[in-house]
């Protein structure tokens, strides 16, 4: 309701605006006095226009947007180290772009940000996952942030999004780019649910609920357990965890590691940083993981590679970066450095190629991940959606995106604020 409140009250200040211009004695002044009435009333359109889109979208999200924490999961998270007395927040602050510099980008022309013909996915069955690898350790790709892990004999699924469109409705927001290639029907017998953050890219609520009855454990930040049960997850079923915290599930550890990102899903943003990001560490005896979550680059990196890596496998966010938002997604040559800091092995690129989210073209993340990995000498795999790796076979690097054109580095930097010492320190 705020949304609406909010849009009104600018509505009646622009009205108001065009019915106080005095009326002049020039011409010119006329003139100027009938565009300035014109451009307003464009205007306040506009915003009616978006008051009346976004009450259609609060009308139609239904239980979409989630819930917020009450009682003792509200007490937790109020005694997080994370939390600042009235949302959680990052250790190194988030600068951003002003609205109106946000506003003139989004406006402009952004080529190239959606593939123009099919992409090759690999549709996958129940059957291709039956037996478990023989390494111990493979990643699927199910595109964007959806990973489906076996680790230790154990089935974890990561970030899962099977909805057509990123977005609290089904009628607007970003769709993606290919079909799930693995039908939701098909999905092999799933150990645990992990969650990055409740930003619609990584908690669907379609996809939640369709794994509510069939998945024994979700595994998530401190708050976002308020949505799931929303939506009609067994609390007994959720285990939420602070930074640094860690669950057990049989011989796996899974730890939430720090991450520099916020969260959300009210379109108001009344609900902004009401509950906790984060990224993943998954191990058992023998082999480790590292999933970045979304994030922008920060200290801590260093710390998660200290205390819990080297890592097999890191997952790390690369694309839906622009420099007006370097303090919460890191940009593919961040992402080498991410990946340096936290200790990893063979790179898997994520978070990119099936939701177009920023302006860069939708290539640009890998091609620009393989220029920095190259001379930074980082081994980095790309798969195919629905493909996947195991990082003890030696996987080769196949390229299967289209050569569409894309900014390099110098052209379109992205560097996140207050780590000058991480690059320094190289
Ligand atoms: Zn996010
Ligand atoms: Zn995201």
């Amino acid at each position: 309701m705020s949304l609406m409140r909010d849009i009104r009250s600018k509505c009646v200040s622009l009205f108001s605006v065009t019915k106080n211009v005095k009326p002049s004695a020039t011409l010119d002044r006329s003139n100027t006095r009938t565009r300035w009435t014109r451009r307003l009333r464009y205007a306040g359109a506009v915003l009616l226009a978006v008051a009346l889109l976004g009450g259609a979208a609060v009308a139609s999200a239904g239980d979409a947007f989630g819930a917020r924490a009450t009682g003792n999961r509200q007490r937790l998270i109020e005694s997080s180290p994370q939390w600042n007395g009235e949302r959680f927040a990052n250790p190194l602050p988030r600068e951003q772009a002003s609205f109106v510099t946000m506003l003139r980008r989004w406006v402009g022309s952004a080529p190239n940000t959606v593939p123009t013909d099919p992409l090759p996915v690999v549709t996958r069955t129940a059957a291709d996952f039956a037996n478990a690898p023989a390494s111990g350790l493979r990643v699927t790709w199910l595109g964007h942030s959806t990973l489906l892990l076996e680790i230790g004999g154990r089935r974890i699924l990561v970030d899962p999004v099977w909805g057509d469109r990123v977005s609290p409705v089904g009628w607007a927001g970003p769709m993606r780019f290919h079909p799930p290639p693995l039908p939701l029907d098909e999905l092999p017998t799933i150990d645990a649910v992990v969650i990055s953050h409740d930003h619609y890219d990584h908690l669907d609520h379609p996809t939640i609920v369709a794994l509510r009855e069939r998945v024994p454990r979700f595994i998530v930040p401190l708050g976002v357990g308020a949505h799931l049960e929303q939506w009609g997850v067994d609390a007994e079923r959720i285990v939420e965890l602070d930074w640094w915290q860690a669950t057990a599930l049989g011989d796996l550890t899974l730890t939430a590691t720090p991450a520099r990102h916020f969260s959300g899903r009210a379109i108001t943003r009344s609900d902004e940083d009401a509950t906790l990001w984060a990224g993943w560490v998954i191990a058992d005896a023998t082999h480790r993981v590292y999933y970045s979550g979304d994030t922008a680059l920060f200290p801590e990196l260093a710390e998660i590679g200290t205390r819990l890596g080297p890592f097999d496998l890191s997952l790390i966010e690369t694309g839906a970066y622009d420099a007006m938002w370097a303090d919460v997604h890191l940009g593919p040559e961040q992402v080498i450095l991410a990946h340096q800091l936290v200790r990893g092995g063979l790179l898997v690129p994520v978070h990119w190629g099936t939701f177009n989210l920023a302006l860069h073209a939708w290539t640009e993340p890998v091609e620009r991940l393989l220029v920095a990995a190259d001379s930074a000498q980082v081994r980095v795999v790309v798969p195919r959606p629905g493909e996947s790796v195991e990082p003890a076979t030696a996987p080769t690097l196949a390229r299967w995106w289209p050569t569409v054109p894309w900014q390099r580095a110098d052209e379109a930097p992205v560097r996140s604020s207050g780590v000058d010492a991480l690059w320094q320190a190289r």
